[in-house]
């Protein structure tokens, strides 16, 4: 440890880029506060992950537990940037060295029809909050919105996401339906062994159980959505062969968990009957590199009793942070340094949103692409144990963060030491919050205390 306490830094949020930033900073004796609007710091792996995947949740908490217990590092939850700490006071007041700002994407992209979020929980819901509620629906003092997903609930997407609303969907319908026949399966079954394999099991045809099914549309083609990833500077051949695989793996997931599909739909406007939300008006669309564009003449009515927007996940609006477009303003976007203070950065999600995952990831594409298989349910070969391993994917979350940390450290570090007055009245403002929540200090204990019983 060099210089400790000569520099203080506040970081909001404790997942994984908060966490990894947090590390960094404290390895090289930098005092951090990591501040979290929730009681448990895990941010998408506990929240936007669905909860099928058990295993990669518990390796991830325990990940962030570790980083977060660092000598150096206080945690300070239930404290929200922008509800309880003004941005401009926390930069102006406080005193810090540098800010972080490592908050994540939570905000859904607006469905972009006019008027639409009139509708949100009145035939409307975005992925963020179905998925939220989808984690934490059976814990007993979950006190958030309860959705009922109808049969036949239209989504709006196409990328990994919305494959996970998609799957969530699927597994919520059949698990009723056989229900509803007296046989009991359990969603991690279905999830599993695919929705066929578990009705045959049962002596069941799926086709018997009356499920319509969600419909998934998206604006490209099949093979434009983001299923694989081609090599960096892929041949016409090349990319061929990664459309393909696109499809494939898109009619795997299909199979498995029996969602119909239609690709080339630009949602164009919206369907309103008393005040509630019953369809959308899309459009058949001509696809030109990234670009879809409505084909006139085309357009035509989808109706559905709910709809799920999921096209994508921003950063939330903080009042006193400036905006450029869906972004915070960033000047420099290797280190995320924004554009109104040279001592605030951002690190994480926050950045550039849910990025692509070849943007973000630091293997091969032949890993990749192996890695969203199995992500989405449908590799042909798990590893040696027959657990499916995502751990890469937050290795590239924390590879990402470990990258924008370095350089803010390096930029801290330019930046003049505090005294040691200054350090210990920043502590004492700290604590002060910290005992308003309750927090005493010690991260475990917190831990077990607020961690609902029955968290799946
Ligand atoms: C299976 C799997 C699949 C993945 N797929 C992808 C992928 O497709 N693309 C990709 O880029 N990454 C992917 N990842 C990596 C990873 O999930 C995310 O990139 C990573 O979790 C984002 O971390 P983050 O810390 O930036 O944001 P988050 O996990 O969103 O954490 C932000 C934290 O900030 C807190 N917070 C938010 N607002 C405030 C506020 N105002 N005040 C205080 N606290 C606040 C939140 O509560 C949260 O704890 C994947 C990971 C796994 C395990």
């Amino acid at each position: 440890m060099s210089q400790s306490g000569q520099h203080f830094v506040a970081v909001i949020g404790g997942a994984i880029a908060g966490s990894v930033a947090a590390e960094i900073l404290a390895d090289h004796g930098v005092r951090v506060v990591v501040i979290e609007q929730n009681k448990r710091p895990y941010g998408k792996i506990e929240d936007g992950l669905p909860r099928w995947h058990v295993e990669q949740r518990k390796q991830e908490y325990a990940r962030i537990d570790e980083r977060l217990k660092k000598p150096g590092i206080s945690f300070l939850p239930c404290i929200k940037l922008g509800r309880e700490l003004d941005f401009h006071k926390l930069c102006d007041d406080w005193g810090f060295s540098g800010i972080i700002l490592a908050n994540g994407a939570w905000r859904d992209r607006a469905l972009g029809v006019a008027g639409s979020d009139e509708f949100i929980d009145k035939g409307l819901v975005y992925q963020n909050p179905f998925i939220y509620w989808y984690n934490h629906k059976n814990e007993n003092a979950y006190d958030g919105p309860r959705y009922d997903p109808p049969d036949d609930t239209l989504v709006v997407g196409g990328g990994l996401a919305s494959i996970d609303v998609v799957k969530a969907l699927q597994l919520e319908y059949y698990e009723r339906a056989l229900k509803a026949r007296g046989i009991q399966t359990h969603f991690h079954e279905l999830e599993k062994k695919g929705i066929p394999a578990v009705c045959k099991a049962h002596g069941v045809q799926p086709q018997e159980l009356g499920v319509k099914g969600c419909f998934l549309i998206y604006r490209r083609r099949a093979q434009d959505m983001p299923l694989a990833q081609p090599p960096e500077n892929a041949t016409p051949e090349q990319l061929q062969k990664t459309e393909a695989v696109r499809v494939k793996i898109l009619k795997n997931a299909q199979e498995k968990f029996l969602f119909r599909f239609q690709d080339r739909r630009l949602t164009q406007g919206l369907i309103v009957e008393n005040g509630r939300l019953v369809g959308l008006k899309v459009a058949e669309t001509l696809v030109e590199g990234r670009k879809a564009s409505a084909i006139p003449g085309t357009e035509h009515e989808l109706r559905a009793p709910l709809i799920i927007s999921s096209i994508g996940s921003i950063p939330d609006v903080i009042p006193g942070i400036t905006m450029k477009g869906e972004y915070y303003e960033f000047k420099d976007w290797d280190m995320a340094q924004y554009s109104h203070n040279d001592r605030v950065f951002g690190v994480g999600n926050v950045v550039t949103g849910q990025g692509n995952i070849r943007a973000s990831l630091v293997h091969s594409q032949k890993v990749v692409n192996r890695l969203i298989e199995q992500y989405i349910g449908v590799a042909e070969e798990t590893d040696d144990t027959g657990e499916t391993d995502f751990s890469a994917f937050s290795a590239s979350a924390v590879a990402r963060g470990v990258a924008q940390a370095e350089a803010v450290r390096e930029k801290i570090k330019t930046l003049p030491a505090l005294s040691n007055e200054q350090i210990a009245k920043i502590e004492r403002r700290i604590q002060g919050l910290q005992a308003r929540v309750g927090y005493t200090g010690n991260y475990d204990a917190w831990i077990a205390k607020i961690t609902p019983p029955d968290l799946e």
